[in-house]
């Protein structure tokens, strides 16, 4: 469903129903409500595991958070939403290994259909084949496929790189153009690949819309919109420009790790008190945890070369996972 667009975005209210154990939030005491606020976003050693019985039922007891009912009211909240995020993931990055824009960029490309660690475990073979565009136009189309095979798709990634290839080392003198219009030129980018490419290759803020963006964003009440472009129109209304590009990135933390799409871990969410979806995942602060996929609970990250300040492990090589 189409919503207001940029500077036009106004509170919405939050599609997906809370789960059951959200309607005993009502009736919890003040004094209750206090754990969402504080639950940890990571240990593996729960101390709750030995909580009394009734301390355990105020932990799991939430306060409902209203969706705000003005667009003053929704960019406070999304705002301090960003900040809280900032604190939770202060090393947020993008999750694509790359060197250069034009390994990021087909690094992007790559990234449909599968995971940015399926992609970051195949694109070392590839770079050390064929390093630039020039490289890349000129390859055997099978072999390129046999490299892209484990990323799935692999004839059609094959085709695409190669045509993308092609249309750089033709149209812009072998370098990856860092304007948005001439990105969406090349065969097979779209917004959102010109987007990851801008923000983080070039430094010119984007908002990246990706499967994780888009489901946090409607559970945040930022959107309510299915629509890639309508959901980044309408985030954009929220925020400067000079937040979109690490917003993104939080946001897409946030989901990986704790705001999973069939199983969000609100019971363990740093920003439960912020969230109005808050409840339509598990409450119980001990299972909640178990849902976690938290660096610093020990999962690997999807980098093999992840930033210096990367507080997890490095994601292992190709056919080591
Ligand atoms: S995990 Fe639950 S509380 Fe946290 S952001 Fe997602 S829906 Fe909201």
């Amino acid at each position: 469903m189409a919503t207001s667009g940029a500077g036009g975005a106004k509170a919405r209210p939050v599609k997906e129903a809370p789960a059951k154990k959200a309607a005993t939030a009502k009736k919890a005491a003040p004094a209750e409500k206090a754990p969402a606020r504080k639950a940890a976003p990571a240990t593996k050693t729960a101390s709750t595991k030995k909580a009394a019985p009734a301390e355990k039922a105020a932990a799991v007891a939430v306060k409902k958070v209203k969706a705000p009912q003005t667009h003053a009211g929704l960019v406070r909240q999304a705002r301090r939403i960003n900040r809280e995020l900032a604190e939770v993931y202060p090393y947020a990055h993008p999750e694509l290994d790359f060197r250069n824009p034009f390994e990021l960029l087909i690094a992007t490309v790559l990234s449909a259909q599968t995971t940015d660690l399926r992609v970051n475990q195949t694109t070392p073979a590839l770079f050390a084949k064929y390093p630039t565009p020039e490289d890349m136009a000129v390859a055997n189309p099978e072999e390129l496929e046999e490299i892209l095979r484990p990323t799935g798709f692999f004839r059609a990634k094959a085709r695409s790189v190669l045509g993308l290839s092609i249309a750089l080392r033709d149209d812009f003198g072998g370098e990856v153009p860092g304007r948005l219009e001439d990105l969406v030129k090349l065969p097979g980018v779209g917004r959102k690949t010109a987007n990851v490419v801008l923000g983080n290759a070039f430094g010119v803020p984007g908002i990246t819309v990706d499967t994780h963006f888009g489901r946090l964003s409607r559970r945040f009440g930022w959107t309510t919109s299915e629509d890639p472009e309508q959901v980044e129109k309408d985030v954009a209304a929220l925020f400067p420009k000079s937040d979109w590009t690490m917003l993104s990135h939080r946001v897409v933390f946030h989901g990986r790790r704790i705001c999973h799409s069939r199983k969000p871990a609100c019971g363990a969410c740093p920003i439960a008190h912020l969230c109005p979806s808050n409840g339509i995942g598990e409450l119980d602060p001990d299972k909640a945890r178990k849902l976690l996929k938290y660096e610093k609970g020990g999962f690997p990250g999807q980098r093999l070369n992840p930033p210096p300040d990367y507080p997890g492990q490095p994601a292992p090589p190709l056919g080591a996972s």
